[in-house]
């Protein structure tokens, strides 16, 4: 009875220990990318996307795609998050992995665009379509999102954060988000003064070359020779944490951009 007891403790334990998610920016990181798109619409698109919220921000509703993942009948949700690309992938190959009708993050997203547009959709389906364009363009700017099948985008690569047990891809998705100690709307004020080139130019890119570059970066993260038992700290922010500011910057902007598209 009493080693019974013991166990059931140390299973407790061990649960309460587990990372809450491994599939996403974390909530910060979204709610950021949500708040900057934001500010990014025009007022068509703004008025189009608070029909289907209504009282709910983009930054409030971002998350919903991982919050649901504790509910079975949204299952088929699981995969849509990432594309496992192998290494070494050439510009081409990349394009032609993306053309193909697997499931992925890139097919469905531009599954998820189609049908905010198409005038057959329900209004469940409209809003469905909508939070998961939220989260998945905030995902898609997670280099760890376009990583390694056999590591699992890094989630097997165990090493520590300031001293405490975590893997990888949980470091992008939100230890070095979170160790700048802001709340999503001072983060957002903190980052959120793109060029007018920048701009431009951020809004012109391809679905397909922003997996591209979110590659680009994965394997640089790679490249660095991280391995398991890697100690991660004050070195890891100050070398990172310019990348991460952009690419949620980057998120944010391209998703108006993807909503001004479909409400012109
Ligand atoms: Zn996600």
């Amino acid at each position: 009875m009493k080693i019974l007891t013991v166990k059931k403790i140390v299973i407790a334990l061990t649960l309460a220990y587990l990372p809450f998610t491994a599939g996403a920016w974390g909530v910060l990181g979204h709610r950021i990318v949500g708040e900057i798109a934001d500010h990014y619409l025009t007022p068509k698109a703004r008025m189009s996307v608070k029909q289907i919220l209504g009282n709910e921000s983009m930054a409030m509703t971002s998350n919903w795609a991982d919050f649901i993942k504790s509910d079975t009948s949204y299952n088929y949700l699981s995969n849509w998050h990432y594309v496992n690309l192998a290494e070494g992938l050439a510009i081409n190959e990349l394009h032609q992995l993306l053309d193909r009708p697997d499931v992925n993050i890139y097919t469905k997203l531009n599954e998820m665009i189609g049908a905010l547009k198409s005038g057959k959709s329900s209004p469940e389906q409209k809003k469905l379509a909508l939070r998961l364009i939220i989260h998945l363009m905030g995902d898609l700017h997670q280099p760890m999102h376009t990583a390694r099948k056999d590591d699992l985008g890094g989630n097997r690569i165990q090493v520590t954060w300031f001293g405490q047990k975590s893997n990888l891809h949980r470091v992008w998705d939100e230890q070095l988000i979170d160790f700048q100690q802001l709340s999503y709307t001072e983060y957002v004020r903190a980052i959120d003064h793109p060029t007018a080139q920048q701009l431009i130019t951020w809004q012109k890119t391809e679905l397909k070359e922003v997996v591209w570059e979110s590659y680009q970066i994965c394997n640089r993260i790679y490249a660095t020779g991280i391995k398991n038992d890697d100690k991660l700290s004050y070195k890891y922010n100050f070398d990172w944490i310019g990348t991460v500011n952009e690419q949620l910057l980057k998120g944010g902007v391209r998703l108006a951009k993807v909503l001004n598209d479909i409400y012109k």
